[in-house]
């Protein structure tokens, strides 16, 4: 196979918007340093293109979930700082202790493993998610002493809504900061950054605004769209009225009916969600005018092209993915529509 071989569909990701974005949630932060969360392959679009295009624009701490991603990420550029959220397992110590990133500590015994190394770390205090972290009673009882901590940081359960659990984990995590002693004190992602400067401490950890989520209203309008897919037409055809399309035959044309069939479907992230309920067009669609018809299939959707005549087959087709109106079309969190993105899309920055 040619070296030139390009796959029929390919997501396009726009390295200004990335950069835009960035800039505004860092200037959201005031005079907090503004990160970024790149775990699960920079939630889809590629780590390491996310990191280098951050970088650029000023960015200098990131983020990643295991150790196996922050090897993938490859030598990193000068005053990078990397830290491991999920911290450090017996198997993963090896590479810990010679790598250039730093574990997220979430445990007394994670803690305990990491301390004799003398490496610097940060620490995730829990504040009521109840996900990962040492508890605020552990850290009063002396768990953390002796360990060189850069940051101390805590996780907000509910920032994308207005709720006192808000406030109360802000308040409990400003308590318990102020007896560790660490060089920074993290609390936001994405959503918090927007909950306002109270809970931008020393540095934010924005992800899913930073590629075109809006976690929150104050978002709407300043966040841009970074991720487009795109996909090659394999086939177009008319069905005639009372003909039915795809699997269990879900949509029946009442009248003539243009179709393009797409090299795109739900093994490429591009789930069933985006189908038609039965008899209707569905919600996923193409430049605003064309619907996908029945069901997504793995590999290929159809989409109504009669209002576009000039379509045919071999063009690509760009379909609709503005974050916030494609999770209510699917039913899909945003995070989700980001992050199954499959490996078959040749990934393209502009
Ligand atoms: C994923 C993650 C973030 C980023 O969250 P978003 O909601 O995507 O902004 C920040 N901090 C931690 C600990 C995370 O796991």
């Amino acid at each position: 196979m040619s070296g030139a071989w390009q796959p029929p569909l390919r997501l396009c990701l726009d390295g200004g918007a990335l950069a835009d974005n960035w800039r505004w949630l860092a200037q959201r932060c005031g005079p907090a340093a503004c990160g970024a969360a790149i775990k699960a392959n920079g939630y889809g679009l590629g780590a390491r293109g996310v990191m280098d295009r951050l970088y650029a624009a000023g960015c200098r701490d990131f983020y990643v979930a295991t150790w196996g991603e922050a090897g993938a990420l490859g030598p990193l550029p000068v005053g990078v700082s990397l830290s491991v959220l999920h911290g450090v397992r017996v198997e993963d110590m090896a590479l810990a202790s010679a790598s250039a990133a730093r574990p997220t500590l979430n445990s007394a015994a994670q803690v305990q493993r990491w301390r004799d190394t003398g490496r610097p770390c940060d620490v995730m205090v829990d504040t009521g998610m109840n996900r990962l972290g040492v508890s605020v009673d552990e850290v009063r009882a002396g768990l953390l002493d002796g360990l060189v901590i850069d940051t101390l940081m805590s996780h907000l359960a509910s920032a994308d809504e207005d709720v006192p659990q808000n406030a109360a984990q802000r308040t409990a995590f400003a308590a318990i900061a102020g007896q560790v002693h660490a060089r920074r004190r993290s609390l936001a992602n994405s959503a918090g950054v927007c909950l306002g400067a109270d809970y931008a401490f020393d540095l934010c950890r924005p992800g899913l605004a930073l590629y075109g989520g809006v976690p929150r209203a104050e978002a709407l309008g300043a966040i841009r769209q970074v991720v487009t897919p795109q996909a090659q037409i394999v086939q177009r055809r008319r069905l005639r009225a009372g003909d039915t399309i795809g699997y269990n035959a879900t949509f029946r044309a009442v009248a003539d009916t243009e179709v393009a069939i797409l090299n795109l479907g739900y093994a490429d992230g591009y789930l069933r969600g985006f189908s038609g309920p039965d008899g209707h067009r569905g919600g996923g669609a193409a430049r605003g005018r064309a619907h996908v018809l029945g069901r997504v299939s793995m590999d290929l959707i159809a989409l109504d092209v009669s209002g576009v005549p000039d379509v045919t087959e071999g063009d690509w087709v760009a379909l609709d993915y503005d974050l916030p109106m494609a999770a209510a079309q699917s039913g899909l969190s945003q995070y989700e529509l980001l992050t199954g993105l499959g490996q078959r899309f040749a990934r393209h920055w502009m």
